[in-house]
């Protein structure tokens, strides 16, 4: 598909001319909905570039000839390559270029940790500090341009599958996706089988709609679809069919399982009555829209007092719910400081922003209930930081005398999730380090049992969309490799190791 775009008007490389790249200018900030108008609404926070403002970011980029970005993108996207199709007014084409590294782009536009990725390593932070290429942006304005145009397919030539080799795939999030992908692209029959009613993962039951439409998740995944990828949705491997009959009727499996299963504080209390894990928190808000009961079907807790506990991802998504939701306060507590939260500079600035609160130092001991066995009360331990621990990061260790009392009529734990043990316990060969964590070899993705492969968080414990996608392709080639191999040659891990 042709662009018809005047580059010209927009500032970019001029046609038949060479470009002359404005390193020094500021990054193009990016449009948000105002913090007092959208924590009244689910919608995305982040507007996108519009056509000037990606021509001017792009205009930004010198295109080196050997670029640190590319190296420090886990999937190594040809960043000044999609960029200076940009800059050219080629967007459609620029959209085409990503989707050649990357199944989703328009997911990891608006997720990726690009300022510890591609950006963190871009060259104009050596001259123009704090002011690097906004490669996250211009990835989803490029992905936006091509789905909004092509009714949410990028079209592709009927792919038939050229080999005889059936594959399926245990899970939709950004790894089963992208493994499905590629392996369909390399001419296998997939069959894609998920749990839930709609596909996408976490990317539709844990990430909301205010950092992640709904919709363009599923656009990004009729693309997959459009490769000719067969997506059953109700299905749980293990559980509506044994695993054994997915053994029996395909030449290989991808375990995509994902991280699910919520951590939990384990302290006295937790059993009451409007206390959440985050999953089933951000499951019913997100899947099943319960911010619209009772238009729709299931109802959620709405707060006055909400406290999450935890600073990750998961937290600052909760907090920012909570206050959707109506809550007078909301905030985060957590036992460490916030330079050692995990959760995205962006998302924890927005947070404070819409009004979230954050207790560093403190660490829930109990939580108390009313005469109906809800939650009212934490009763919150302060704490200090002592010496590193295995992480390298300062142990939080508890200050005698330092409890207190506060209110809390809503509490989400979002402390971390694991694996899922359905899927160990269904094989019972299949190797596991912490319980779930499926241990593959670090090269070619195959686990202790013949013909199961494994990738994502279920191979590594909740990580990020990116290195999901990155252990997928790697992992589609390694199993293309097998397929065609007359040998079926297995080289199962021979030590756990975290990949
Ligand atoms: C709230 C939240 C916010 C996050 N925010 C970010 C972010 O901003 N940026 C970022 O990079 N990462 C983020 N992450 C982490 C990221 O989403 C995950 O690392 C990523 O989704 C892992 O991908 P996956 O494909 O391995 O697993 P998942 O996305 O977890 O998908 C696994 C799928 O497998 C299905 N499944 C499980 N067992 C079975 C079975 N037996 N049969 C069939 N289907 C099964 C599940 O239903 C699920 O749909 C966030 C995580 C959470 C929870
Ligand atoms: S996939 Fe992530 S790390 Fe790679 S270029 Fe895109 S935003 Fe950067």
């Amino acid at each position: 598909m042709t662009d018809k775009i005047d580059i010209v008007a927009l500032g970019g490389v001029e046609p038949g001319k060479p470009k002359k790249a404005r390193p020094k200018e500021p990054r193009r900030e990016i449009a948000c909905q105002d913090a007092k108008a959208r924590i009244r609404n689910f919608s995305e926070v982040a507007l996108g570039y519009k056509p000037e403002d990606a021509v001017y970011e792009a205009m930004r980029c010198l295109e080196c000839p050997r670029p640190r970005c590319v190296v420090a993108c886990p999937v190594h996207i040809d960043i000044p390559s999609f960029v200076g199709l940009i800059s050219r007014g080629e967007f459609s084409e620029a959209a085409k270029d990503l989707r050649k590294y990357n199944t989703l782009p328009a997911v990891c536009g608006r997720v990726c940790p690009q300022e510890n990725l591609c950006e963190a390593a871009c060259v104009l932070n050596d001259t123009n500090p704090g002011n690097p290429v906004a490669v996250g942006r211009l990835e989803r304005f490029a992905a936006d341009w091509v789905l909004a145009r092509e009714n949410g397919t990028v079209r592709q030539a009927a792919v038939e599958p050229t080999t005889p080799f059936k594959v399926a795939v245990v899970g939709s999030g950004p790894s089963g996706l992208t493994c499905a992908a590629e392996l369909a692209k390399l001419g296998h029959t997939v069959h894609l089988f998920e749990a839930l009613h709609k596909p996408g993962g976490v990317m539709m039951y844990g990430i909301p709609e205010f950092r992640l439409p709904k919709a363009m998740v599923q656009k990004e995944i009729n693309y997959v679809r459009s490769l000719g990828v067969v997506v059953e949705t109700n299905c749980i491997v293990g559980k509506t069919f044994p695993i054994k009959e997915v053994m029996n009727e395909y030449d290989a499996i991808y375990v995509a399982s994902g991280a699910g299963y919520p951590n939990m504080m384990r302290i006295p209390g937790e059993n009451l009555g409007g206390i959440y894990s985050a999953n089933e928190f951000l499951t019913r808000v997100n899947l099943m829209r319960a911010y619209d009961f009772p238009k729709a079907g299931t109802p959620v807790k709405k707060p006055k007092n909400g406290i999450v506990v935890g600073a990750g991802f998961t937290a600052f998504d909760v907090v920012r719910i909570m206050l959707r939701l109506g809550a007078e306060k909301a905030g985060i507590v957590y036992r460490r400081t916030r330079k050692e939260m995990p959760g995205r500079g962006e998302e924890i600035e927005h947070s404070e922003e819409e009004g979230a609160f954050i207790q560093e130092l403190r660490n829930p001991v109990r939580f108390i209930g009313d005469e109906r066995g809800f939650v009212k009360q934490i009763e919150l331990q302060k704490m200090e930081l002592g010496e590193p621990d295995a992480s390298g990061r300062r142990k939080p260790v508890p200050v005698e005398g330092g409890n207190y009392i506060i209110d809390a009529d809503l509490v989400v734990v979002a402390i971390g999730q694991s694996p899922n043990v359905l899927i160990p316990s269904s094989l019972p060969n299949l190797s596991t380090r912490w319980g779930s964590v499926i241990n593959v070899n670090r090269e070619s993705y195959m686990s202790t049992v013949p013909k199961v492969f494994a990738g994502g968080d279920a191979i590594t414990g909740a990580a990020t969309v990116i290195l999901a996608i990155r252990a997928a392709k790697e992992a589609a080639r390694a199993m293309d490799a097998y397929l065609h191999d007359p040998k079926r040659k297995w080289f199962p891990p021979e030590v756990s190791e975290k990949k």
